[in-house]
C-alpha cells in the first residue's frame, strides 16, 4: 500500500496557513492523493485541489496548473529526488510503498545464486534496498548499489536516467529492479545491455525483462531507419516545464537541414499520435521532450527521441549507431 508523508504536508500547512492548496502525483497513486486531499480539507477546512493531469516525473510537475488555480502551496507527491524545492510554493512529498520483498527476494536468491548483481529501484521502494540487499547477500549473491548522481539517490533510476546502473555495468552480471515497473526495468536493460529482472512483490515473482527491452529496441531502431528515408521532418519541443529542450531542437533542425532535409518546428504539451495526425506534410518527427514517448508508444509515422535522433544523424553520415541507447541519460 502507498503511504504518503501526510505529517510533512500537515506541518507545512500549519506553518504557512495557505488559503488553498493543490496536490498531484503519478497515476498509480492518485487514489491515495485523493484521500490526502480529503484529509487536508477535514483538518484545515481549506480547498485542496487534486491536479489530475499526468505528472510523470519531476520533469512534469504541472506547476502552471497550480498557478492558474491560485493554490498557495503545491504538493507534488511521490517523486523522491535528491533535491528539495523547485518553484517557491512547490513542495515535493515522499510516498513509499510498504509492501515487503522478503518472500520474492528469497526466490530471486535461488535463481541468481553465485551471481554479482546490482539492485536498482524507483522512488517508492528506495527504503527497501538495504533490507533486500541483506537477504540476497545472506543467500549467496554479491550485491552492488550504484552511486546516485544529480537528482538520483543511490540505487535509484528514472525512466530516462540510469547513472547508478550504468556506472556498474562492467562489474555486475545482471540488474535486479525492486518493484513492479517493467518501464523502469526495461530502461535499465536498454541502457546497460545486461540481463535485468523485476522483483515483483505483489505477484511474488521474479521476471526477466531483457527480451521485452530488446523488442522496444528493435522498434526504436526500425523507426530510425524509416526516418532516414524521410524528406520532411517535424521537430517537436515539449511544453512541460522540465522537458523544454529548445537548444537541442534547434541543433537537430540545423543538422538535418545540413543533410538536405526540410524541417518545421512544433511545440506540444502532450505528444500523442492523435495530435500528430493533425499535422500535414511531415514524413517523420523528432520529439525532444520525454524519450520514453518515442520508445514506449505506437505512432503512425516515425517519432524519434533525442538518442534516436542522434543515431539518425549518424546513419545519414554513414556512421555506426551501435550502442545508441547504452548511455546513462537519454536526454
Ligand atoms: S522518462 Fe520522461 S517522464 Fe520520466 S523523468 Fe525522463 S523525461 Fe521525465
Amino acid at each position: 500500500m502507498i503511504v504518503i508523508d501526510e505529517k510533512r504536508i500537515f506541518q507545512e500547512i500549519g506553518e504557512k496557513n495557505p488559503a488553498s492548496v493543490s496536490l498531484n502525483g503519478p497515476d498509480g497513486i492518485l487514489p491515495q492523493v485523493q484521500e490526502t486531499a480529503k484529509n487536508i480539507t477535514k483538518k484545515f477546512n481549506i480547498p485542496a485541489y487534486v491536479l489530475a493531469d499526468t505528472t510523470w516525473g519531476t520533469c512534469d510537475l504541472n506547476s502552471n496548473g497550480s498557478k492558474v488555480l491560485g493554490a498557495e502551496i503545491q504538493f507534488n507527491i511521490g517523486h523522491t529526488i535528491n533535491t528539495e524545492t523547485y518553484e517557491k510554493n512547490l513542495i515535493l512529498i515522499d510516498a513509499y510503498d510498504d509492501v515487503e520483498f522478503d518472500s520474492v527476494a528469497k526466490k530471486c536468491a535461488d535463481m541468481l545464486k553465485g551471481k554479482i548483481i546490482s539492485l536498482v529501484t524507483d522512488s517508492q521502494h528506495l527504503h527497501q534496498v538495504d533490507k533486500v540487499e541483506k537477504i540476497l547477500t545472506d543467500n549467496g549473491i554479491t550485491v552492488k548499489i550504484g552511486k546516485g548522481k544529480g537528482q538520483l539517490n543511490d540505487g535509484q533510476v528514472f525512466g530516462c536516467e540510469f547513472y547508478p546502473a550504468t556506472d556498474l555495468k562492467k562489474e555486475v552480471d545482471a540488474y535486479v529492479f525492486l518493484g513492479q515497473s517493467n518501464f523502469h526495468a526495461s530502461g535499465i536493460a536498454l541502457s546497460t545491455n545486461l540481463p535485468t529482472y523485476v522483483l515483483d512483490p505483489y505477484f511474488n515473482e521474479v521476471r526477466e525483462v531483457t527480451d521485452f527491452a530488446q523488442k522496444l529496441k528493435k522498434k526504436a531502431t526500425l523507426a530510425i531507419y524509416k526516418a532516414a528515408e524521410a524528406k520532411s521532418f517535424g521537430v517537436i519541443v515539449g511544453l512541460k516545464e522540465g522537458q523544454l529542450s529548445k537548444v537541442f531542437a534547434l541543433k537537430i533542425k540545423e543538422e538535418l537541414e545540413a543533410e538536405g532535409k526540410e524541417v518545421q518546428l512544433f511545440a506540444l504539451t502532450d505528444i500523442t499520435n492523435d495530435r500528430l495526425r493533425n499535422l500535414k506534410g511531415i514524413d517523420a518527427f523528432i520529439q525532444v521532450a520525454c524519450p520514453r514517448i518515442s520508445t514506449d508508444n505506437q505512432f503512425d509515422k516515425p517519432v524519434l527521441s533525442s538518442p534516436q535522433a542522434n543515431a539518425l544523424l549518424k546513419i545519414l553520415r554513414n556512421e555506426s549507431i551501435d550502442g545508441y541507447l547504452e548511455i546513462p541519460h537519454w536526454l
